[in-house]
This record gives C-alpha cells, sequence and structure tokens, in this order.
C-alpha cells in the first residue's frame, strides 16, 4: 500500500464512508495521511465544580442530583440536568439528546467534560460531553487527535483508519541530502507523519510539524526559484506606449487616483515600456484600490493592440471583475473586447470563447484557472495580472513559459506581508506598495462581543436593512457536525430568518455550492435582492459590494486575524458608516487580547505584525491563515523562522547544483516533480 492507493483498501471503509471522506478531499491513503488534525484535544485531570473557571474547558466527576427536566422549543428538545460533587453545583443543558433522560439516574455519579459558562451565580455547561470514569482515565493527559470532520464520519472512525494506512503505508526513501537534514534538524518524513497524527507529546509534535512545515515551504519555494530562472531577465516581447486611452479613462473615472495608486501606476507604465518583462508584486491593504490598477494596465495593452488576462482566484471574483470592467466599457466607451471564462460555462460557451480569443477577436480575458488550460490559444498576450492569489500567478507563468509565451505579469496581493518575507518568498518580483485608502472613507466601527449580544446585533441588522443597507454574516463552517460547536452557515440561516423581520431577504453561500449557485447568489446580493448573506469565508476575497455595511462574524476567535481583517475589508467600501461585529464564543483573555487588536486598528500590516507577537511560533493549529497563503501546514507569519531555513537550503542547493543531475539529489528530484504534479493550486472556491 502506498500514498496513491485507494482508502477502500483500508479495512472499516466501505462505498458509503467512502463518500463521506470524499468530501472532505481524501481518496486516497496519501489524502488521508496529509489530513492533520486540525488540533489536539488534552483530557486533563477532572476538577472540583468550585474550581471550575468561566470559560474554560473542565471535565467534573458529579451526581445528578435530580430527575432532569424536558422541554420542546419549536424543533429543539432541551434537557436540563443539575449536578453536584459537594463543592459546588452545576446546571447542565443537552439539545436533542431525548435518550439521556434515560441515562443520567437521579443519584448516579458520571464525568462531565465542556466548557464553563456562568449565567448570574450559576455555573452551566452546554451540551458536555459525557464519559465513565473509566473511559476517562484511560485518555487522561495524552493528546488526542482532532480532525476537521462531516456529517456522519466521526473523529474515532477518521482515527482508526489513519492507524490503519500508518500500518501498511510505505513511504518515499529521504530525499534530502545529509547536509539538509543536518543543517535544518529534520526528522524522516515517516516519524513526522506519525506523530503529527499520534503525538506522545508537545515537543515530538513541535519537530514533526517542523519537518512538514519544511516540506511544503521547501517545494512551493523551489518551484518559485525555478520560476525565476525562467524569466529572469526575460526580454520584453512587447514593448508598449501610453496612449490616450489610459489618459482619457482617468480624467473620466469619478475620482483621482490616490497619490499610492498615480505612483504605482508610473511604476507599472515604465516596466512594460521598457527592455524587460515586467514581473511585478502589487501589495495593498483590502479597499486600497488595486482593481483600477489593474485595469489600467489591461487598458495600456489593449490600446497597444494586444492581449491581456486578469485571472481571480474564485468564479464569484471573476464573474465581479467581468462585470466592472463591462460597465467601464459601456461608461466610458474604453477599448476593451472582454470575454469571461469560467469553469461553470457550458461547453458551448467555452468553444465560442476560445474562438474569440485565439482570433485576438477578444483583447481582455478574465476569468478562473479554467484560462489557462490547454486549450486556450492566445493570440497576442502580452500581460497577465493575477488578482489575490499568488501561488495562481506562479503555476500560470510556469504554463505559459512552456507554452513559449513570455508576457509582462502583474500579482495583486491584498495579505500584507513584511517587505523581508515578500523577498523571501517571491526574490524574483518587484514589489510596489499602495499605502493608502482613498480618501473620504468613513472608518469602520468595530466591536467585540460575547453571544448574549446576539439578540441586540440582529435588532441593529434589521436597523440597517430598513435604512436600506446589506449585511454578511461569517459562519466559520458549512453545515452541521464538521467541528464540534461551532455554528453553520445553513442552520444559521434558518436561525436568522426567525430572528429578523419576515421582509428581510436572508440567503446563504458556501464553497460547497455549485459554481453557478454562488454566482447566481452573488449576483442577488450585488443586486440587492438579498439583504443579509450568511456565507463561510468564500466571500473573503476581492467582493466588492459598496451598499453592504454590516459585517458580523460569529465564531470569531476561529479565524486569524489577517484574515479576519480581510473579511471587514468586504464593508467600509460606500459613502455609509459600516459596523463589524466579531462574536467570540470563547472568552478567555488570550482571545479577547487578540481580538482587541482588530478593535485598535484599520492597517492589515499592523495587525499582521501584532497577530505574530502575540501568538508566535508556538502557536500550532489554533487559527488558520486561508486565501493566497493557505499553506496546508505552514503559516507564512509564524513560521518565518522555517521559510527562512527552507529558503537558504534551496540557496544552497541551487548553487552547488541547480538541475538537480548530482546521484544524491534524484530522490529529490522526483519527489518535487510528484510533488508539483499534485499541488493542487487553483481553488475554485
Ligand atoms: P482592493 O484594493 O481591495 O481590490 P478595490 O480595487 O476593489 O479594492 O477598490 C475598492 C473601492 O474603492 C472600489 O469601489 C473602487 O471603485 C474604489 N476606489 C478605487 N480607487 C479609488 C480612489 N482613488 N478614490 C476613491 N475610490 C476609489
Ligand atoms: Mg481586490
Amino acid at each position: 500500500m502506498d500514498r496513491n492507493t485507494s482508502i477502500l483498501e483500508l479495512k472499516g471503509v466501505g462505498e458509503k464512508s467512502q463518500k463521506l471522506f470524499a468530501k472532505l478531499d481524501i481518496r486516497t491513503v496519501g489524502d488521508l495521511l496529509a489530513h492533520s488534525p486540525r488540533d489536539y484535544e488534552v483530557f486533563e485531570e477532572p476538577v472540583k465544580i468550585a474550581q471550575a473557571a468561566t470559560g474554560a474547558v473542565c471535565a467534573v466527576y458529579a451526581a445528578v442530583t435530580g430527575i432532569p427536566n424536558e422541554r420542546k422549543v419549536r424543533k429543539l428538545h432541551i434537557l436540563n440536568v443539575s449536578i453536584s460533587d459537594g463543592s459546588g453545583t452545576m446546571q447542565l443543558t443537552f439539545f436533542n439528546m431525548p435518550f439521556l433522560k434515560k441515562v443520567l439516574k437521579q443519584g448516579g455519579y458520571y464525568l462531565f467534560r465542556g466548557t464553563v459558562q456562568s449565567r448570574g451565580i450559576t455555573k452551566i455547561m452546554e451540551q458536555p460531553k459525557l464519559f465513565s470514569i473509566e473511559e476517562y482515565r484511560k485518555q487522561t493527559n495524552k493528546l488526542i487527535p482532532k480532525y476537521s470532520l462531516t456529517k456522519g464520519l466521526t473523529n474515532q472512525a477518521i482515527q482508526k483508519a489513519v492507524k490503519q494506512a500508518l500500518n501498511h503505508c510505505s513511504f518515499e526513501e529521504e530525499y534530502y541530502d545529509s547536509n539538509i537534514l543536518k543543517s535544518c534538524a529534520l526528522i524522516p518524513e515517516r516519524e513526522a507523519v506519525e506523530t503529527i497524527h499520534f503525538p506522545s507529546d508537545r515537543e515530538a509534535l513541535l519537530k514533526a510539524r517542523h519537518r512538514l512545515v519544511f516540506d511544503e515551504f521547501f517545494s512551493f519555494m523551489y518551484l518559485l526559484r525555478r520560476n525565476k530562472q525562467i524569466g529572469e531577465g526575460l526580454e520584453n516581447g512587447y514593448q508598449m506606449f501610453e496612449t490616450a486611452d489610459t489618459v482619457r479613462f482617468l480624467e473620466q473615472l469619478p475620482f483621482p487616483l490616490t497619490k499610492a495608486q498615480a505612483k504605482v501606476w508610473q511604476e507599472i507604465r515604465n516596466d512594460m515600456g521598457s527592455s524587460v518583462c515586467m514581473n511585478r508584486l502589487i501589495q495593498g491593504d483590502v479597499g486600497s484600490g488595486k482593481t483600477i490598477l489593474a485595469v489600467l494596465a489591461l487598458l495600456m495593452t489593449a490600446a497597444n493592440g494586444y492581449q491581456g488576462a486578469l485571472m481571480a482566484p474564485t468564479e464569484v471574483l471573476a464573474v465581479q471583475h467581468f462585470e466592472t470592467i463591462q460597465g467601464y466599457v459601456q461608461k466610458y466607451h474604453i477599448c476593451f473586447q472582454p470575454v469571461l471564462l469560467v469553469g461553470s460555462m457550458t461547453a458551448k460557451e467555452k468553444r465560442e470563447a476560445y474562438a474569440r480569443i485565439v482570433a485576438g477577436e477578444a483583447n481582455l480575458i478574465i476569468g478562473t484557472h479554467a484560462l489557462i488550460q490547454e486549450k486556450v490559444q492566445y493570440k497576442s498576450l502580452a500581460l497577465v495580472v493575477t488578482d489575490e492569489q499568488h501561488r495562481f500567478g506562479v503555476r500560470q507563468r510556469e504554463h505559459l513559459a512552456e507554452k513559449g509565451e513570455s508576457p509582462h505579469i502583474l500579482v495583486m496581493s491584498a495579505t500584507p506581508i513584511p517587505r523581508t518575507l515578500a523577498i523571501i518568498l517571491y526574490g524574483d518580483l518587484h514589489i510596489s506598495v499602495v499605502d493608502e485608502l482613498p480618501q473620504g472613507r468613513l472608518p469602520i466601527k468595530n466591536c467585540v462581543v460575547n453571544t448574549s449580544y446576539r439578540p441586540t446585533a440582529y435588532k441593529f441588522i434589521a436597523g440597517q436593512v430598513a435604512e436600506g443597507r446589506q449585511v454578511y454574516v461569517i459562519c466559520p463552517q458549512v453545515e452541521e457536525g464538521e467541528m464540534e460547536d461551532l455554528e453553520n452557515v445553513v442552520d444559521y440561516t434558518e436561525k436568522l430568518k426567525s430572528a429578523l423581520p419576515p421582509s428581510v431577504q436572508v440567503s446563504y453561500l458556501h464553497g460547497k455550492m455549485r459554481p453557478a449557485d454562488k454566482n447566481r447568489i452573488m449576483e442577488e446580493f450585488s443586486a440587492h435582492s438579498i439583504d443579509v448573506l450568511v456565507s463561510t469565508t468564500v466571500i473573503e476575497v476581492g467582493i466588492n459590494v459598496p451598499n453592504a455595511t454590516v459585517m458580523m462574524v460569529e465564531n470569531s476567535e476561529r479565524f486569524g486575524l489577517a484574515q479576519l481583517h480581510q473579511l471587514r475589508g468586504r464593508v467600509g467600501r460606500g459613502e455609509h458608516q459600516s459596523y463589524c461585529i466579531f462574536v467570540c464564543t470563547k472568552e478567555d483573555q488570550e482571545t479577547m487580547e487578540r481580538l482587541q487588536i482588530l478593535n485598535k486598528s484599520n492597517d492589515g500590516f499592523y495587525i499582521a505584525s501584532e497577530d505574530l507577537k502575540l501568538r508566535g511560533p508556538g502557536d500550532l493549529f489554533g487559527v488558520r491563515q486561508s486565501g493566497e497563503f493557505a499553506f496546508r501546514m505552514g503559516d507564512i507569519y509564524t513560521d518565518a523562522a522555517v521559510l527562512k531555513q527552507a529558503s537558504d537550503a534551496i540557496d544552497q542547493l541551487m548553487a552547488q547544483d541547480p538541475e538537480l543531475v548530482q546521484n544524491e539529489h534524484q530522490a529529490l528530484k522526483r519527489h518535487l516533480l510528484d510533488t508539483a504534479a499534485n499541488t493542487v493550486d487553483f481553488r475554485s472556491i
């Protein structure tokens, strides 16, 4: 059995569970082993009720003191139980678990584990887990893996499958040479994978994670470096001149460029007119107005008689760009002949688009990765702009180079990375920064609250909708059961519908919907036939609906600060005052302190650096970044040291054996080719 073996070969995995695993993108044994725990749970020693602190997850061993009390609220079954252990009492609430009424006997002792909350002076626990004391003892003080789940697939089932896979799967031979292994202190891959799933202790876990993060960064940056060799000092085959088109377009725009925008526009013009190919990264905070810079560069390209392409990481964003640009064409009569190319188009529509592209009738191609499929032949592709997706740019460039084309490259990013880090990651790109927001924006008003604030928030939302504004509500998961205790889009939408006046149109959006449905919902939201959009973080990149003024984020403790900042960037885009409500379910001091950073600042760079100070390299899986820098495990901020280490190792390797021809590098070469082939860079969220 190796990594490519189907998980069906594992005992206990039948066709039914195969389907469930597929929902988590697990199809092969390799996928399963790469499905690292998202966290670990330590079952601590039980505490006395009197010592159980509000906000903490505790285990208490106590007796049921009364007859469980049963209630029904609409479809919800509620069971209340009081317990006592002599030191104090606690109220327990269980939802939709009617069978517990028979299990929990008055006077019987049980072990309950959950988050302690308080209502006045009463301590409460909602939906605690129930154990026998023997069962609990067996697990006490061990690191138990917690996996991302899907409805119908339990943590237990994944653990069992992983154990089997670990027993039977063969691994590649070690691919790093002894130099790298030693200087970077890497443990063997097999040991790392085993430990990441079943760590003996925290120290071992850290070492395992180090190896896996190193692997991830190493292969990513290796690809980049190879690109650099391809692109270095490439002669500019598409030298361009500024024409009246861009000048006129700028005059007609209802706003002047900010100083920062004007400076970057100058840099782009210089690049495209110089003797070498442009290779530029534009960094700018959310809302700093990067799109217009892309439009200008593309317009200059079209005016010079060439084709340009604009690529987005999601279909929704691609469609939005297409519409914005069509709007410009109608309003300002600029020389674009735009064509859209996304995965959800019919085969016929795609064929027509391909035909217009190869004939040169279309001079602006906007789309997702469908764009780079082999069928697309350009007539004179001179500029490729990628929005919000670095990795996208990297692979795209390689594909194009393989086809013998070398257009100008412009990469636009809203992820604030410090210059030093950008140079390590993207040594080959020139960097421009749009470090100024358009004038006249009202700063967003923020608040960090706990769940008891919800009714107030709903009233506020209803008020904003009544004034004609629109609202986003973000939940961390799509449907019930993926992770415990987190709000999910589907159920939350129902909840909101009953909490808001019936005239308010509430709809939802998530990554598992069909692309065409996602586009339709987004279009309806843009057209204001939807007032409140409940969504996962799919809307985090790029979406621009200036009439939206409220962003409410549930379980905001689950998100990285940089990511929350991106989400917040979806509001505050128009003339109206905007608001951000971060609802936090975990009320420990650390979480609150972290979220307060967002409250204090609207500056993406500052937020990222403060986040880093608070979390530090010890923070393993607490929050995940997403979007452009979503590595499976590595976090470019907290793992910056590993990033540097991998970068140095690659530099040494490149100096010594750039083509990887030496014997000792053959295993590495195979591994990198494999990884490159399997890396899914293009997500169609
Ligand atoms: P981002 O940098 O996040 O991609 P966008 O390009 O979507 O931001 O711009 C956000 C909004 O700001 C858009 O509605 C855009 O029209 C507007 N905008 C861009 N530049 C300016 C400017 N110089 N003055 C005023 N508004 C601007
Ligand atoms: Mg944008």
